[in-house]
């Protein structure tokens, strides 16, 4: 088969391998769909996630959905939501949470596997979807409900990212929110945000493109940073309180300082980007104006959600795809996200 593999840094090649086996827990899982991430496309220049070295050789990618082929010894099918049925079996549709927590360490016992101290990830530290075939442990996988499309489902595991960013943001009804950067996962929050009753969702972020997407899906107050003092509009637009939620997904230096100017005293800043570097901020505002810097990494049971969301059409996932491709093309596909601003969400199908 056919699988993009990483084996250095600006090194990733479209290569022939075999099909993987399934062990004991695991299924082989055919991808039908899989997108393209800007975790992915960080691997590929710098090698690591979080941190963590990709290990040379390993297949890239970790969003997606697949039918499965074959199911290995000794599989178990946990009942992990209430929204989603269990019942995997081969033929069945299925999405998979790409973090691999290792089950023993102090988080995991206590149930924080996305914290996990010894956290592995799909096509970082083990072969990942970008492939004709996947083998993924079945405790990690959904059942994709009939309603969902391919597309739609290449779009859970960011939905589900976005889901656990507002649940740690512990936004109420009516709060006003922030949210900085409107690339596929800022969108998504936005979206999330709306749904879970905020009265002003105020996005920023630099391209028209993104700018347009975001208000093509409805929401009225999309800023220009470059054009636009951010944190002025935000004042003016919450009678000089501040935003009660800011979400940075942006992960700069400058747009973390932002949100922290533009959130109220009392409010939350909720960092979803994950900045390449050492960030300087100015403490004195978040200890003085009591405001919690609060971190997000992927997800924490929200699959069953996020599966919830789409199947239910509260959430559309696919208003940020701007481009699909075949799998066989994955590395155009990746060169096209990373070259072009236009190319928000990028698809590849089976
Ligand atoms: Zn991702
Ligand atoms: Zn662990």
């Amino acid at each position: 088969m056919k699988a993009c593999k990483y084996f250095g840094n600006h090194d990733v090649r479209l290569v022939d391998t075999e099909v993987p086996r399934p062990e004991s827990g695991e299924l082989l899982v055919k991808v039908l769909a899989t997108g393209i991430c800007g975790t992915d496309l960080h691997i590929s220049t710098h090698g690591d996630w979080i941190g963590k070295p990709a290990r040379p050789g390993v297949t890239m990618g970790h969003e997606f959905v697949g039918d499965v082929v074959e199911i290995g010894p000794d599989v178990q099918f946990l009942q992990k939501y209430p929204q989603v049925s269990s019942e995997i079996s081969v033929g069945s549709r299925i999405c998979a949470e790409p973090h691999l927590p290792c089950g023993s360490c102090w988080w995991c016992i206590r149930g924080q596997g996305n914290i996990c101290s010894g956290i592995g990830h799909l096509g970082v530290t083990r072969d990942g979807s970008f492939a004709e075939y996947i083998t993924v442990s079945a405790d990690r996988c959904s059942l994709v409900p009939e309603e969902i499309t391919n597309h739609e489902a290449a779009g859970i595991e960011p939905l589900a990212c976005a889901v656990r960013a507002v649940h740690r943001s512990r936004m109420e009804i009516g709060d006003t929110v922030l949210v900085i950067g409107a690339g596929p996962m800022g969108q998504d929050v936005a979206k999330v945000a709306a749904l879970s009753g905020a009265s002003l969702v105020i996005i920023s972020e630099p391209h028209p493109y993104r700018r347009k997407l975001a208000a093509d899906y409805g929401f009225s107050h999309v800023l220009d940073p470059q054009e636009t003092d951010v944190v002025g509009q935000v004042m003016e637009l919450t009678r000089g309180i501040g935003a009660d939620v800011a979400f940075e997904v942006a992960g700069l230096s400058e747009t973390v300082n932002q949100a922290i100017s533009a959130v109220r005293q009392g409010g939350r800043l909720v960092q979803v980007g994950v900045p390449t570097g050492a960030v300087t901020v100015d403490l004195r505002r978040l200890v003085i104006g009591e405001i919690e810097l609060i971190g997000e990494h992927a997800t924490h049971w929200d699959f069953g959600t996020a599966i919830d969301l789409i199947r239910t059409g509260r959430v559309d996932v696919t208003s940020v795809i701007t481009h699909t491709l075949p799998l066989e093309q994955v590395l155009e596909g990746m060169e096209l996200a990373k070259s072009s601003m236009e190319a928000v969400k990028v698809v590849l199908e089976a």
